[in-house]
């Protein structure tokens, strides 16, 4: 797929901390870093996977792109003017074009309110009949009956809730979908349908697409690029083909190695982890991933290494990986 590289959505050093208290006599406000320092972009119709264990801040990335939470610092552009600027009614024109699908169809449609006024609620200032033609639309786009439009989302099963809450987003004509674990509590079945549909209308639509997933054989499939996070930060950004054949950061090489492979012939490096997780807080110094990392060298504790472009197309976050 060509992708035109100007690029929609660029987040610069995005951070969002959380207050916590230090536990400490004598020591004031202490921050848990959710998000820190995180910098990617995406172009026009690419799917940015974000991967990354429970907990490593990937929810809070999206949520603090879309301002569905304020972010503590950094700067986030859409198509060139900066989101985080803005607030208020200024913003507004901006919603429809980013839109979000959650993870649990079951509680992110409202139970009382009918599939046409679901799919329409975003439709502002159009007539009724205009309304019905264009949710008829996007329903038939997502594979859903006409015929629905008078049901109540407990009438449907996971799957189609889950396309209910696709042509809710898509029905605003959106040029960026934040897909938060979006097939996470489908069967696996499902999940095939639901992400195989996530890519036609990517391809009808040129929609680009955040992808936040725990499941790499899922983000593997779906994204151009994938982003691993780790404790708050990317450790690694590189094209997907070449991240899942060529691992490059300790994390990233221990996360794929958790993936079972169906080729009993291919032999991947098994690196296991051991160790506790840092918290991620103000008080912790050198590399996240230093606790858990069987490579970590002295100054891995001390110094944190910084996220260097690493050639055809990589970035990566570990002192061992050379720049270029
Ligand atoms: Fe491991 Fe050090 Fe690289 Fe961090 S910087 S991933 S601790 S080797």
């Amino acid at each position: 797929m060509v992708i035109e590289m100007a690029n929609l959505l660029e987040v610069k050093d995005l951070k969002k901390y959380f207050p916590v208290r230090s536990g400490m006599p004598g020591f004031g406000q202490k921050w848990l870093k959710a998000v820190d320092r995180v910098s990617f972009t995406i172009a026009p119709g690419e799917t940015l996977g974000l991967v990354g264990e429970s907990g490593c801040g990937k929810t809070t990335v999206g949520r603090s792109i879309l301002r569905l939470t304020k972010p503590t610092g950094g700067r986030v552009f859409f198509r060139g003017t900066e989101l985080t600027a803005l607030n208020g009614r200024k913003l507004r024109p901006f919603r429809p074009k980013m839109q979000i699908v959650f993870q649990d169809p079951y509680s992110s449609l409202n139970p009382r309110m009918i599939v046409l006024d679901l799919v329409g609620e975003g439709l502002q200032g159009v007539n009724p009949q205009k309304k019905k033609d264009l949710v008829v639309a996007v329903l038939e786009r997502v594979g859903l009956s006409p015929e629905i439009l008078y049901h109540y989302p407990h009438e449907f099963s996971g799957g189609q809730r889950q396309r209910i809450a696709i042509a809710r987003a898509i029905v605003l004509q959106p040029e960026l979908l934040v897909c938060d674990e979006a097939v996470s509590a489908l069967d696996v079945s499902i999940q095939a349908q639901i992400i195989n549909l996530l890519i036609k209308l990517r391809q009808e639509m040129k929609i680009a697409y955040l992808f936040i997933s725990h499941d790499l054989a899922v983000v593997k499939h779906i994204s151009h690029r994938v982003a691993v996070m780790y404790l708050g930060q990317i450790m690694e950004i590189a094209p997907t083909g070449r991240l899942f054949a060529n691992p490059l950061h300790p994390y990233t090489k221990a996360l794929l190695a958790a993936v079972p492979v169906p080729d009993p012939e291919f032999k991947r490096e098994r690196l296991l982890l051991s160790g506790e997780a840092r918290r991620g807080t103000d008080m912790d110094e050198g590399c996240r991933f230093a606790p858990r990392c069987p490579y970590a060298e002295n100054r891995c504790h001390r110094e944190e290494p910084p996220l260097v472009a690493v050639g055809d197309g990589r970035q990566v976050k570990c002192f061992l990986v050379k720049s270029k």
